[in-house]
């Protein structure tokens, strides 16, 4: 299995080597050049499986130069007791017959990126070994709030790593900023930036493509690397979890083998919704990919009418991790629909870098729109979600997954498709505690982590230990730099 450029077929790299670099030098997102096929039978296979076994099984059919044995071991130490509050890892709750979410959020910071950066780590320390890298990898990562944290519980005090996180300063909620200002490890910092994501993220950008700062970096024996979602080792691991809940639920008799489901998915960089269209590619019987966005609608627009324009007003809303205006793992899907035509794609992308905006052709959009269905979800409509959850099934769910209910009874409303249907949970409640507190008729007393303590009163609910006891932990970091200082501060921090 070899891994090419979205925007230059003529790249081809072997799986641990794509891992490695994260990024093509040409710009473009390292993506398979073929998909496996999951039959029935395989399927029938999983059902007994362990999430484990199931994430050994699907990422091995991806990563001939790893052994079973090696990824078994990753995927015990990544999903184990030690790291996750459910043997089940990533269970699927069932609202009502016809209605399913399916929770991420039971890894040690409590949002879905930790099912990826649990495992990116050990498939990059493995990579380092099997390509002869002796430099270290500085690990740069820009977050919106939850990648920054699951990013640097997953690197921390991993050999031959240093990780460095950027984020917007007034951009994430009071708990995601002390999960990240009290994290554990010798290798690991964290910085503020003025301004939003957007911001950070350019910063990171423009840090990647600085070759003189590359070279400095080589001649001390330093090398950069990402851990954001354009690095095929964070898209992987997300595919397993689409196969697995379908396992669960045929297992569980919710559904027969066969019978099809569709995923509506909170949706900011792409990641993870793209996830869901892979595993559908496999062979995992999908109906729709519902894409839900929150009032920062680009992906609404783009996926209903073939133009995608940031051209823009930016939100800050109460489902920050998908505050984002560019979704850079589109890129991935576009390659794919074009039938892998990497000059059609670069030529989007530079339209994208120039102007801000592009158009896909009819072919592409076409195939869009039999695949996709999208919708956004205001400020109202998110708390409103969150009322309607609680009140009506007991259950209480976070901002992003409010979007993701919302914008499934849109689609419900709309299409009057009744295929089964499951929304994809991807942070707990307790992150955004003074959103939730809001939406379910209280006021908040105090601010800040000061509000779990509010929550777990008001709800009886207990909060996820780890966000429980960051009140007694000490803050470490509380570096704050304009985004023109960013260069400056990776030198510092490999000095
Ligand atoms: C990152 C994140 C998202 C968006 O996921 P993408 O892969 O960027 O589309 C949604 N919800 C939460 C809680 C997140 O942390």
């Amino acid at each position: 299995m070899n891994y090419t450029s979205t925007r230059d077929t003529g790249v081809s790299l072997e799986a641990a080597q794509a891992v490695k670099q994260g990024l093509s030098r040409d710009g473009g997102l390292l993506t398979p050049v073929e998909f496996p096929k999951l039959s029935q039978n395989d399927l029938n296979a999983m059902l007994p499986m362990s999430y484990q076994q199931r994430a050994t099984f699907v990422m091995g059919l991806y990563l001939p130069d790893y052994s079973a044995k090696e990824l078994l071991g990753f995927a015990e130490k990544a999903y184990g007791p030690a790291r996750f509050d459910t043997s089940a890892v990533a269970p699927v709750k069932t609202l009502d017959a016809a209605t399913h979410c399916l929770e991420l959020w039971h890894g040690p910071t409590s949002a879905f990126k930790d099912l990826a950066l649990q495992m990116l780590p050990q498939l990059l320390s493995a990579a380092l070994k099997k390509t002869g890298e002796t430099r270290t990898a500085c690990i740069l990562a820009a977050t919106s709030g939850d990648t920054g944290k699951a990013a640097m519980e997953g690197f921390a005090d991993v050999e031959q790593t240093k990780i460095l996180v950027f984020y917007p300063k007034d951009g994430v909620s009071a708990v995601q900023e002390a999960q990240m200002l009290t994290q554990r490890g010798g290798n690991v910092n964290v910085c503020s930036v003025v301004g939003n994501f957007d911001d950070a993220q350019s910063g990171v950008k423009r840090i990647f493509s600085d070759e003189a700062l590359r070279d400095e970096l080589d001649k001390r024996s330093y090398f950069l690397s990402s851990a954001n979602s354009i690095n095929w080792g964070r898209i992987l691991p997300q595919v397993v979890y689409y196969i697995s809940a379908y396992c669960d639920l045929v297992r569980d008799e919710k559904l027969k083998l066969g019978d099809k489901v569709n995923f509506c998915v909170p949706t900011g960089n792409f990641g993870d919704i793209l996830a869901g269209y892979y595993a559908r590619k496999m062979g995992l019987p999908v109906g729709k990919l519902i894409c839900a966005s929150n009032k920062n609608d680009v992906l609404t627009e783009f996926l209903t009418t073939g133009t995608y324009d940031r051209n823009r007003t930016f939100y800050s809303t109460m489902s920050p991790s998908m505050d984002i205006l560019i979704s850079s793992n589109l890129e991935r899907l576009i390659f794919d629909l074009t039938g892998g035509d990497g000059a059609q794609v670069k030529k989007y992308m530079d339209a994208l870098a120039m102007s801000g905006s592009y158009r896909v052709d009819d072919g592409v959009f076409g195939k869009i729109k039999e695949l996709f269905w999208a919708g956004s979800c205001g400020e109202e409509a998110t708390a409103a979600a969150i009322a309607r959850h609680y009140k009506e099934y007991d259950y209480l769910i976070d901002t992003h997954t409010a979007v993701a209910a919302d914008v499934l009874e849109q689609y419900r409303a709309a299409t009057k498709d009744e295929t089964p249907a499951v929304f994809v949970s991807t942070a707990s409640p307790f992150k955004f505690c003074d959103s939730v507190l809001k939406a379910i008729g209280q006021t908040p007393a105090g601010e800040g982590i000061e509000l779990i303590d509010q929550l777990q009163y008001a709800t009886g609910r207990p909060a996820p230990w780890r966000l429980a006891a960051l009140r007694e932990k000490e803050r470490r970091f509380d570096l704050c730099r304009k985004k023109e200082e960013m260069p400056e501060v990776v030198r510092t921090f490999l000095d």
